[in-house]
């Protein structure tokens, strides 16, 4: 933790191969060293994948000086087995869970079937983890609005539910135009929700890898850097420049706008997100913005 009033953190996924357990805590142990508020860890659409989210959140716990974040879903769950992974984080000492509803395995946009002893909306898994202890919640929120939502009115009348029911913060879906964020934090205070929305950050490194994330999310990619992609597709070095350049310009000015962090997609690779997160405090504006906005610390703390 840093003296910073405002929450960094990074996101991981728990790998499935030795090659892929080895790079993964290559990253962790960088992002370490940079004393974030927290790293959060995604939760899959079953079986393994799933046991293997709880095994290493517990060993970040257990083996780093890092925060761990359990991403769950609803998705195939019976409320008694939510409760029961909730109590085995409990028991390691986690006290942090996203609470997400998740989509339909295979098919993001398929028809949602809740388990038939399970839960249809975020909310209740909220309510769920409340009710069980001293947790700290975060949900999730879609600057670009949820692709399932019909229109704003009603997901930012769902999103606040969420909030009301017991969420301390919200991480925001990727996206890639700093007006999508800040017209979604509006018409959040609007209602008179002030839960913190902190932005994630996904560097737009590779083009072919970006668009398909872009498509399953919903994000829209800007045209100019989808060109600029383009043309390094065989550069990788090149390719890497251009989205630590884009991605801090576009986290600088949503700091600049007072968003109260940022949370970075690493897929488990560290290198962008790091020269990205060091550029961004880096920078003469930030510097002399995290002065001024130093006696905020304790209110704007997730
Ligand atoms: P909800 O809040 O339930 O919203 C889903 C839809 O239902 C929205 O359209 C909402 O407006 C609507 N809605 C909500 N409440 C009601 C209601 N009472 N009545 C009618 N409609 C309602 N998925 C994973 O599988 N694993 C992960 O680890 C994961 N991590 C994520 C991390 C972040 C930061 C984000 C932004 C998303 C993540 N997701 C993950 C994806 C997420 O599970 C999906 O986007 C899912 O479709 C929405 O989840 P939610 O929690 O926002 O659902």
């Amino acid at each position: 933790m840093t003296a910073d009033p405002r929450t960094f953190s990074f996101e991981f996924f728990p790998p499935k191969t030795q090659a892929g357990e080895r790079t993964l805590w290559h990253a962790l142990r960088r992002v370490e060293a940079l004393r974030p508020d927290f790293v959060s860890i995604t939760y899959g659409a079953g079986g393994s994948s799933r046991d293997r989210t709880i095994a290493l959140t517990r060993r970040i716990a257990a083996e780093t000086t890092l925060r761990p974040v359990a991403h769950l879903t609803a998705v195939g769950h019976s409320i008694a087995e939510l409760r029961q992974i909730i109590g085995q984080y409990a028991d390691a000492g986690i006290r942090d869970v996203l609470a997400l509803r998740g989509d339909p395995p295979g098919d993001p946009l398929g028809p949602w079937t809740p388990h038939p002893h399970g839960f249809t909306h975020a909310h209740e898994l909220v309510e769920l983890i409340r009710s069980l202890g001293d947790f700290t919640i975060g949900v999730a929120a879609f600057p670009e609005r949820h692709p399932r939502s019909p229109d704003w009115e009603s997901e930012i009348r769902h999103f606040v539910a969420k909030c009301r029911a017991g969420a301390d913060y919200a991480i925001t879906q990727m996206f890639f135009h700093a007006e999508d964020y800040l017209r979604l934090r509006d018409r959040v205070a609007a209602a008179g929700c002030d839960t913190p929305i902190i932005p994630e950050i996904m560097p737009a490194t590779d083009v072919r890898q970006i668009s398909r994330f872009a498509e399953l999310s919903g994000a829209s990619f800007p045209e100019e850097l989808a060109h600029r992609l383009e043309a390094v597709r065989d550069r990788p070095g090149e390719g890497h420049r251009i989205g630590v350049e884009h991605a801090t310009a576009l986290a600088a000015r949503l700091l600049a706008e007072g968003a109260p962090g940022l949370h970075y997609i690493t897929l488990n690779k560290s290198t962008a997100t790091t020269e990205i997160h060091r550029n961004v405090l880096g920078s003469a504006a930030d510097r002399a913005l995290r002065r001024e906005e130093g006696t905020l610390a304790d209110s704007r703390r997730v």
